[in-house]
């Protein structure tokens, strides 16, 4: 199981990644608990991590209850300026709240900090059985602009127009990030995911930029997927795909279909990069309000989350004890939470993994 992590997971996301301190000195990482089940699952996290030793200390940040005009967001400055410090951090989900005036906490976190690639792998987990037991996918999700720039407005009565932003710049860095993600990975493959016979001028330059970058990796094959044929390929046969590299919108669907092949959303991490060297690792689910404080929701995508987190500070000795006690719990299936089809509650769960560390 650590193999096929490795290979996934195994090496700093960041060709720039700063040299953190010593494994003997404690890391300072920046904690969002976030919204919903968030705190549940973070509280999961900190026990574990305190079970195995691992040295992080964190400096926790909790979304604030009015907007900071700074961030025009319910993100508080100082919230941000710790990310900007430690350059490392762990983010449970932050719902989007309703109303006007104010910026999706998502969004600031990924504008403020230029977040501008969202890494999602998702690989069958060893012993837990669904359709496929052979999924080894990373979607690279570029994170800054295309649906989600947050330009929508109304231009007459009853006729809205939201407008979908796409640079050569943001387009270049996403597809840089993946090509030099797949090679430092021993991956094989990259394939563009689009829509450009459609949207000619926004995907037909996010693939002339993926193309460019493409030429300068000969050793990585390169192919270009249209989105829906893409997620009909997908669901046939999900080996097909090693990495793909997409426009937002498209990034934040496909990887919930992936979620679906291995088992659903309680099972993936994501890891958000941000210039700067900054890593902001994360779960690729939402707040789950539907199961919060009721002590339900699956630890597993959070914790895989915050394993990333410490291959990206060089700290594998600990990623893979964390990363052996998660798959070993799930695959010997007598603790399993209700989403994975067991009876086990979010605190059974935590406790059966750290008996196994
Ligand atoms: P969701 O991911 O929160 O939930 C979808 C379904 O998956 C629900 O049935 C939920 O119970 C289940 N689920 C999700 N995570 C689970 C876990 N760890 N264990 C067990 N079951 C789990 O999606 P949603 O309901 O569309 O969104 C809820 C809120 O989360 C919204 O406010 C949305 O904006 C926000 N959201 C935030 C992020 C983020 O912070 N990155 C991502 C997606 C959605």
């Amino acid at each position: 199981a650590s193999q096929i992590l490795r290979r996934t997971l195994g090496s700093r996301y960041l060709a720039n990644a700063r040299a953190f301190s010593s494994a003997s000195t404690p890391i300072r990482a920046t904690l969002f608990p976030g919204d919903g089940i968030g705190p549940e699952i973070a509280e999961s996290v900190k026990q574990i991590f305190q079970a195995a030793e691992v040295p992080i200390e964190w400096e926790e940040h909790y979304v604030g209850t009015e907007i900071d005009p700074r961030t025009q967001s319910f993100l508080t400055w100082e919230s941000l300026e710790s990310v900007r410090r430690n350059r490392v951090g762990l983010k449970g989900p932050m719902a989007t709240p309703i109303g006007k005036g104010h910026r999706s906490l998502n969004l600031t976190l990924r504008k403020e900090l230029n977040l501008y690639a969202n890494v999602r792998p998702c690989y069958s987990l060893p012993g837990y059985k669904t359709r496929y037991d052979n999924v080894d996918l990373i979607t690279i999700r570029e994170n800054t602009e295309g649906e989600y720039s947050g330009l929508e407005h109304q231009v007459v009565r009853g006729v809205v127009e939201s407008l979908k932003i796409i640079t050569r710049q943001a387009s270049l860095r996403v597809a840089e990030y993946a090509f030099h993600y797949a090679k430092a990975h021993g991956r094989e493959r990259v394939s563009a995911i689009h829509k450009a016979n459609i949207m000619q001028k926004t995907d037909g330059l996010f693939l002339k930029c993926c193309r460019e970058v493409a030429e300068k990796y000969p050793e990585i094959k390169y192919e270009e997927v249209v989105i829906d044929n893409c997620c009909m390929m997908l669901v046939k046969n999900p080996a097909l795909f090693d990495v793909l590299v997409m426009p937002n919108l498209y990034g934040d669907i496909i990887s919930d279909l992936c979620a679906g092949l291995i088992g659903g959303l309680g099972l993936t991490p994501s890891c958000n990069i941000g210039e700067g060297g900054i890593a902001l690792a994360e779960a690729v689910h939402g707040s789950a309000p539907d199961i919060a404080g009721k002590n339900l929701a699956n630890p597993t995508a959070l914790l895989l989350s915050s394993v990333t987190m410490l291959r990206h500070l060089d700290l594998h000795d600990k990623a893979d004890r964390i990363q052996n006690a998660i798959l070993n719990t799930i695959a010997e299936g007598k603790y399993r939470t209700a989403d994975l089809g067991g009876s086990s509650k979010t605190t059974e769960f935590t406790k059966a993994i750290i008996d196994q560390l």
